[in-house]
């Protein structure tokens, strides 16, 4: 199982990063020792900035290779959500040396994977997501917003990237991310459904 990242993937989270809007989808991958479906989360010794990313996360149902847009749709029928946790100090030491993102977002226990999916057709065209920090909200997202659909997503990713059954792609975060503290709680939702609830430690 692997886990497909996408960067940038809402205008107004580009703008808040000061970085272009991209043409093309930037994807980036955690191994599978980063998922994490726990209650407590221990804050890393090697960062001073965590930051958290919450993130529409779709299951991947068959394995396509070279997937068209148009028959992206069948290889998924699941939709769940996440944080795609980030050391952005280490982020931006990497970025200005032009080096990989693997030390900044692909660590044990990055990517934060709420317990249940929501089904595809249980779902509106339009879908609405939430991240609440000490119950007050911090990310609010909407589906129309991303810059690449996740039909297109699928689609561009498979051109490289063959998916397989149970691989997970984090779509991309809207605007509002931000640092954690030892002591946070960080809930996420679908519309009204609670999906996770993480402690920081
Ligand atoms: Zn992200």
């Amino acid at each position: 199982m692997k886990i497909i990242c996408i960067g940038r993937n809402y205008s107004n989270h580009a703008k808040e990063m000061n970085a272009p809007v991209p043409e093309e989808p930037i994807f980036f991958l955690k191994p599978d020792t980063a998922l994490f479906k726990d209650r407590d989360f221990y804050y890393p010794e090697f960062t001073q900035n965590l930051h958290f990313e919450v993130e529409l996360v779709v299951k991947i149902s068959k394995v396509g290779k070279h997937i068209s847009v148009k028959n992206a749709g069948n290889y998924y029928n699941e939709i769940g959500l996440g944080i795609d946790f980030t050391a952005r100090d280490i982020q931006k030491q990497c970025k200005e040396k032009g080096l990989p993102w693997e030390k900044a977002k692909a660590f044990d226990h990055s990517a934060v994977l709420g317990n249940s999916f929501l089904k595809k057709e249980d779902l509106p065209d339009n879908i609405k997501f939430t991240l609440t920090k000490n119950e007050e909200i911090v990310q609010s997202g909407e589906s129309v917003d991303m810059l690449f659909t996740i039909d297109q997503l699928i689609a561009y990713v498979s051109q490289f990237v063959t998916l397989k059954t149970g691989d997970l792609i984090y779509t991309g975060t809207p605007q509002g991310v931000g640092p954690v503290q030892q002591g946070d709680t960080l809930v996420g939702a679908i519309g009204e459904k609670e999906l996770f609830s993480v402690r920081i430690k």
